[in-house]
């Protein structure tokens, strides 16, 4: 196709290469040049792309039907979805409601644990803290818990303001304390909040267990986690863990909840749960919430498009190639491989001040002072510079401007579960030409 004026309207004005195909970790645009996925898109693709056998199961459901309404029929391919991902899923959390993406499970997550407080009389509670920066989504309830100001700002007066603790960004810190003390000093900060706005005006807290776009893989020290669950308990509150981008075996296990042992009350899926095979995302809760809402005539919410056959049975055949294949297991090994490979760059790149991550979910930060983690300036755009030089050479990768979006740039690197030792190589080859090429021509 041409480059002619399109009518599709995205954020860049800036035409990428109309796509052609892709394959495993690479995609392929329409002059034949090669790119390496080396972010899964937006950390979706997580089993690689044209996988033949999710192609096979969606060709064979598409034979028999490809839609039929929630309330007019159950479909097997929706009922063998749900079986699927409560076994895959910890602790109690064994009810699914599938949605089409991960706004729409967040926003099922909040319309959920409301109206299960509503079931227990307590109608005073609406509030739905979240941190500060984080990312939720982009449609209006969701955005409202979003920590990003850039995207939520602009909408105002449009949302309530939901409360916002900070996330824990403990590599920021520079005070004496141990990295445990850290994570808890961070974890206080809900209880405060939760004091502050009256606990019985508290409905739920929601967290990102790794950050995704809006920290760039913020893993908190391992004590938060628990005192987090902790608090939300003492208070009665619900815990709703984001892991629209963490779930489906990004970072090494099912859910990045299980590295800590939690079972939070609320779960959101969607990215690597539909591997951009199909749109598709699940709210996932235990039956100690859902059915009070079932028994007081049902869960007041639903999409039309929710449940389709089609997206179910590609959502069943990417959960059973995350299991046959083993591919969350060869998340956590060639994680740890990757992490290695990008903390060798800081010796490199005195600009690259902070490498994190959990699992294929890592990034790093740019930096102007490695002491005082002093952002390089907002008008290098260091962030997006580096992603385009990267895809010049044919890697795909994804980046933010960080802290809130006021200063600060982290580059995440997050290619598909499938990746081997020596792909990872081959994104190592062409990420460090781009940081030479990115070095030499902002002189850093
Ligand atoms: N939650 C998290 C943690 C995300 O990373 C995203 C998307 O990036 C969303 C929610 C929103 O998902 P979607 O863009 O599918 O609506």
């Amino acid at each position: 196709m041409t480059d002619a004026p399109s009518n599709l309207f995205y954020q860049s004005r800036n035409p990428r290469p109309f796509l052609d195909r892709g394959e495993g970790i690479y995609l392929f645009d329409q002059s034949g040049k090669r790119y390496i996925d080396g972010s899964s898109g937006a950390m979706v693709s997580n089993i690689g792309h044209s996988n033949p056998r999710v192609l096979a199961a969606m060709k064979a459901q598409m034979d028999r039907s490809t839609f039929g309404y929630r309330l007019h029929f159950r479909t097997e391919a929706s009922e063998a979805l749900a079986t699927k991902t409560a076994q895959m899923m910890p602790g109690d959390l064994d009810r699914v409601f599938f949605v089409s993406g991960g706004s729409e499970a967040v926003e099922s997550a909040v319309k959920l644990a409301r109206q299960y407080a509503i079931t227990q009389g307590q109608q005073s509670r609406w509030k739905v803290i979240s941190r500060f920066p984080s990312y939720h989504g982009c449609t209006l309830g969701a955005l409202d818990l979003t920590g990003y100001d850039p995207l939520a700002r602009p909408f105002d007066p449009m949302m309530r303001g939901m409360p916002k603790i900070p996330a824990p960004a403990t590599y920021l810190d520079r005070d004496n304390l141990t990295e445990h003390d850290r994570g808890l000093k961070y974890a206080e900060m809900l209880r405060e909040k939760i004091l502050a706005e009256g606990p019985d005006t508290v409905l739920a807290f929601i967290m990102e267990p790794v950050g995704g776009a809006s920290t760039g893989a913020l893993v908190a020290p391992d004590s938060y986690y628990g005192r987090i669950r902790e608090i939300c308990d003492e208070f009665g509150i619900l815990l709703i863990y984001d892991e629209v981008m963490t779930g489906a075996g990004r970072t090494g296990r099912f859910l990045a909840a299980e590295h800590w042992g939690i079972v939070p009350d609320i779960v959101a899926l969607s990215k690597g749960f539909g591997a951009g095979y199909v749109p598709l995302g699940a709210t996932v809760a235990p039956a100690r919430l859902v059915e009070p809402i079932l028994d007081a005539g049902g869960f007041l919410h639903g999409f039309t498009y929710a449940g389709n056959p089609l997206a179910c049975s590609a959502g069943l055949a990417v959960l059973e190639e995350l299991e046959t294949q083993g591919l969350i297991d060869n998340a956590a090994a060639m994680g740890e491989v990757l992490i290695g490979r990008l903390q060798g760059l800081m010796e490199r790149y005195p600009f690259i001040g902070d490498v994190r991550g959990k699992g294929l979910l890592t990034a790093f930060e740019f930096v102007a002072d490695r002491d005082t983690m002093e952002p390089l300036p907002v008008g290098l755009n260091a962030h997006s510079r580096l992603v385009e030089i990267a895809y010049e050479h044919g890697l795909i990768t994804y980046s933010r401007r960080t802290r809130g979006g006021v200063a600060g740039d982290h580059f995440l690197v997050a290619p598909p579960l499938i990746i081997s030792e020596a792909q990872i190589d081959e994104i190592m080859e062409i990420l460090v030409e781009s940081l030479d090429a990115f070095a030499s021509e902002t002189g850093l």
